[in-house]
């Protein structure tokens, strides 16, 4: 680092910033981290880390892979099941490996392998003030600090709320393609398998579910999310919600006839990736939650996270060796990003505006294939 000048500013040390930074170990860049938190930090979550964050993960290095297989505070999950409002139930089972670990402890991991990226310098517990673009560089203010880190890229990893996505590509909150989520850690839970995630449609509450993913030590993530236009029209209170859904559905009641709520139930926003956007320009890119990545569906995005990262690694490279920064040359990293992702986030839209206000067709189809359990195999081998 010479003064406060980087090549990269990275703000956010979530799983898209820190696998951004443990890709790029060895590079030589000089990167400044920068996160409002420090670590370990809690994230609100479902917890379930999807295989294809797994595999992108263990892509970093074989060293990598090998202490993420030593990683304890994880469980894996062999798929999960879905029930349609009237009971129903099939099961999926998954090809690639899938894992349940609360995100204090998976962020944490993420952010240790970072820290082996010895050219990363990290400004923790600092908000930022202020992003100003220049023909030739970014300027970000931290709040408190005399003088302004430079950078030739900035890149947004900073999540849901992300301040560069803000500033640089005016994102605002769109609740038709935005989802609100609550979530709350719950002890002796009975489940039938242990091992299975369990996601329940609702009459009442969709497009969106109510989920139970089993931990380790007898410890569950519970919650209930739906989509944020949804939640505003019809005025529901995710918090009530969570609770009365327990205390309605009879299967839910017996299921936490002895359970105990360990901590509050808290609440955070999925930025959806149901439409398009741009997600770079001249000297920005957004990784993660801050490029609008979730599955439309499922309300997954740590996968998409860190594929974004990764594909923004590649950019960073094309930009330095180019030495080219405007946003036409930018546009690259969209096209890669939504080259791999379009088609499927498109469908899971579709799924989600089919389902919208359907539970028959959810009681339907979901009876259907638990006749031809077989499928949940074979589908999964997909997954
Ligand atoms: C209730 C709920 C349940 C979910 N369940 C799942 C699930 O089970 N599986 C799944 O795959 N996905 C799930 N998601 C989505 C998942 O949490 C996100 O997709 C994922 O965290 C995205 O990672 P990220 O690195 O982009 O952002 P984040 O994880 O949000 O990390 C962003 C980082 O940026 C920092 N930051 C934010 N603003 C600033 C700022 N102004 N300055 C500096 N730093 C800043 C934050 O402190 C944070 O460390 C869920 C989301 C919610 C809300």
């Amino acid at each position: 680092m010479a003064g406060n000048k980087f090549d990269l500013i990275v703000i956010g040390a979530g799983p898209a910033g820190s696998t951004l930074v443990s890709y790029l170990k060895a590079s030589g860049y000089s990167i400044a981290v920068i996160d409002k938190s420090t670590f370990p930090r809690d994230k609100v979550c479902g917890d379930a880390i999807p295989g294809r964050a797994v595999r992108i993960l263990e892509a970093i290095s074989p060293e990598t892979q090998h202490r993420f297989a030593q990683f304890q505070a994880k469980r894996q999950t062999k798929g999960g099941t879905a029930f349609a409002p009237k009971g129903a139930a099939f099961s999926l089972y998954f090809k690639t490996r899938g894992y349940i670990s609360k995100r204090i402890d998976f962020d944490y991991f993420l952010y240790q392998e970072a820290r082996l990226n010895t050219d990363a310098t990290y400004f923790l517990e600092e908000n930022v003030q202020s992003i100003k673009m220049e023909e030739e560089q970014v300027r970000v203010q931290l709040k408190g600090q005399e003088k302004p880190l430079t950078g030739k890229l900035i890149l947004g990893c900073d999540g849901a709320n992300s301040i560069v996505a803000r500033k640089l590509a005016g994102r605002t909150v769109d609740a038709a393609h935005h989802c609100g989520a609550v979530r709350a850690y719950f002890k002796n839970v009975c489940l039938e398998d242990n091992f299975m995630m369990e996601f329940h449609l609702l009459k009442g509450y969709l497009p969106g579910y109510f989920w139970i993913f089993p931990l380790e030590n007898d410890l569950y993530n519970v919650g209930f999310g739906m989509l944020s236009k949804e939640i505003s029209a019809r005025k529901i209170n995710l918090r009530e919600s969570l609770q009365g859904i327990i205390k309605q559905v009879p299967t839910l009641r017996k299921a936490f006839n002895n359970a105990e709520q360990i901590g509050d139930i808290e609440g955070f926003g999925l930025p959806l990736g149901s439409v398009k956007r741009s997600i770079s320009g001249h000297r920005f890119m957004l990784c993660g939650d801050a490029a609008s990545l979730i599955d439309p569906a499922t309300g997954e995005g740590i996968g998409n996270a860190l594929l974004s990262a990764r594909l923004a690694v590649e950019q960073i490279q094309l930009c330095f060796n180019a030495d080219r920064f405007d946003a036409k040359f930018m546009k690259t990293y969209d096209r890669k990003v939504y080259e791999k992702l379009w088609k499927e986030l498109k469908g899971k839209y579709l799924i989600q505006r089919l389902l919208k206000d359907r539970s028959w067709l959810l009681d339907w189809s979901i009876r259907l294939a638990a006749n031809f359990p077989i499928l949940g195999r074979v589908v999964g081998k997909f997954i």
